[in-house]
């Protein structure tokens, strides 16, 4: 990692900063590194650094450990292994941390989904499917400064299946990616939230059936899908632990299970790397 000082910070800033990270709530785990594509960067900042650090134009977590601040950077699957950085513009100039990515090889999956039109819709269901596009993409990049707890729950114990990133192929035909973990569980098998929150977007979607949104502040967002049941409302406030529905069928599946995924910056990262296992 490459530290990149342009810019230096008058006395007053770095008094205002250092009382202002204090006031930010300490989280016991964290979540792990990974530096490749659909991984997370932690970058060490320093307690002067600027708290406004954005990566590809968007505003970055901060956490803390052990008192010192960390940026967590979701990296999206589509994102070029090579040299990256987080930056802050200031202005006399822009600070910049550097990170490495490394290449990863996702494997492909092969799946039979019965009811065709999940994977080729009617003309008719065009509509449908765009709106819903829009309110899924507003919904995974919303960010708010809110404190953030990022030591996880699980959503359920449950078998983990179709693991994140893997290239899905749906009766013979490429779709996007994998973007969230899979966890087979019977149908009405209740689903926590992993963290405190607030319900951002909710509804019955073409492809994700019975969805939940749930922003856990600055810019980390789950979404669980395929449910046979919500059990909260829109706008409500979540605590940790807190059912959210029920472990469904609903959406283009091939049986009952949770999908999760979990949104970082803007881009879906692997939800495996915020559990301890
Ligand atoms: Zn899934």
């Amino acid at each position: 990692m490459r530290n990149h000082f342009v810019q230096g910070f008058s006395h007053l800033r770095i008094a205002l900063l250092l009382i202002l990270s204090l006031t930010l709530i300490p989280a016991a785990a964290q979540p792990r590194q990974s530096l490749v594509p659909g991984g997370i960067a932690v970058i060490e900042l320093g307690q002067d650094d600027p708290r406004d650090f954005r990566f590809r134009g968007k505003p970055v977590l901060v956490t803390r450990v052990n008192g010192v601040p960390n940026a967590l950077v979701g990296l999206p699957l589509s994102l070029k292994p090579g040299e990256h950085f987080i930056e802050a513009r200031l202005s006399g100039g822009v600070h910049k941390k550097f990170f490495q990515v490394a290449d990863k090889k996702y494997s492909t999956q092969h799946i039979t989904v019965t009811d065709k039109r999940k994977v080729n819709p009617y003309a008719s269901d065009m509509d449908r499917i765009l709106a819903e596009k829009a309110r899924k993409q507003k919904a995974r990049n919303r960010y708010t400064s809110t404190p953030v707890d990022v030591d996880f729950l699980l959503p359920l114990s449950g078998i983990r299946t179709g693991s994140f990133g893997r290239r899905r192929v749906f009766n013979g035909q490429q779709r996007r990616p994998h973007s969230g973990m899979d966890i087979a569980a019977a149908s009405g098998t209740p689903i926590v939230s992993p963290s405190a929150g607030k319900v951002i977007e909710l509804g019955d979607f073409f492809f994700s059936g019975n969805l939940v949104y749930i922003d856990h502040g600055q810019g980390l967002i789950s979404m669980f899908a395929h449910l046979s049941a919500i059990d909260v409302k829109l706008g409500e406030k979540i605590e940790k632990g807190q059912v959210v529905g029920k472990v469904g069928a609903t959406g283009r599946v091939t049986g009952p299970h949770l999908h999760w995924s979990l949104g970082l910056n803007g881009t879906w990262i692997d939800p495996a790397l915020f559990l301890s296992d």
